[in-house]
């Protein structure tokens, strides 16, 4: 997969996604991260490609122009006429899990990553499909929220994990947060790791993580269990974990 992310800050891209499970990811050639610099797109000596708000208020905004050519620029490269993009912005739909798995379905994607205070309108109206957000506050600029989004997306790459099956419990995968885990030793500070799971019996550590599943999702985030269908068993270990935690 091919993540184009069209930028003013390239090497903040190229530093978060140097490192690690991303980095190893790229070297391995399972996804291919390619910051542009939308300053390379500017149309004027001194290489702006920012300008005062028509009507006046504060800060800078990006000029259409450079935003346009950065696009049309990638565009030509994919051999394709009029690329979807994302812009990632606070306005945008709030990425979740489910937005995360429906991108990791997609070829390419190419981000747009908005500064100052933000982009002339209508290079958005012009170009941009989607917007996504990281959360409803407002950060200095959309590279972090590229970050996230990529590396969301990455992971959900067959073969970019070591162990491809470590996304399958993981919180929000099936609507749930995911069970405590423990490592050695088995005994730290007085407390132990939960018998069952030193036990071997593989279906007993599933069922009682299935139901660790569904404490936890009922203490921290009850609003993912609204829709569920509960057993009586499930709402009772439920009931009982929510007495405990009171
Ligand atoms: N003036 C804009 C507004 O009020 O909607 C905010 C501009 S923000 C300072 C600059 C850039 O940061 C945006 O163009 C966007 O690309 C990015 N950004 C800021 N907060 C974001 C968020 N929560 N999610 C995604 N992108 C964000």
């Amino acid at each position: 997969m091919n993540f184009y992310v069209m930028t003013l800050f390239p090497d903040m891209i190229r530093a978060a996604t140097d490192e690690s499970i991303i980095g190893r990811a790229k070297e391995s050639g399972l996804i291919r991260i390619d910051p542009v610099n939308i300053r390379d797109y500017a149309f004027n000596k001194h290489s702006r490609v920012d300008d005062y708000p028509y009507g006046g208020g504060a800060g800078m905004l990006m000029q259409a122009e450079p935003v346009y050519r950065c696009y049309e620029s990638i565009a030509t490269r994919m051999g394709k006429e009029k690329p979807p993009v994302i812009y990632l912005s606070p306005q945008g739909e709030t990425l979740t899990q489910a937005k995360v798995e429906d991108l990791a379905h997609r070829d390419d994607l190419i981000l747009l990553c908005g500064h100052y205070e933000g982009i002339d309108q209508r290079v958005l109206d012009e170009i941009v499909t989607e917007e996504i957000s990281v959360g409803d506050y407002v950060l200095t600029g959309g590279e972090l929220p590229a970050l996230i989004l990529i590396d969301a997306v990455a992971r959900m790459i067959p073969g970019v994990l070591h162990n491809d099956g470590s996304t399958e419990a993981e919180s929000f995968s099936e609507g749930l947060l995911e069970y405590p885990q423990y490592t050695r030793p088995e005994e730290w500070h007085d407390r132990k790791v939960p018998e069952i799971l030193l036990s071997g019996h593989h279906a007993n550590v599933e069922k009682w993580r299935y139901l660790q599943q569904l404490i936890t999702t009922a203490v921290k985030r009850p609003d993912l269990l609204e829709d569920r269908d509960l057993s009586d068993e499930e709402m009772e270990a439920i009931e009982q974990a929510l007495q405990n935690s009171r």
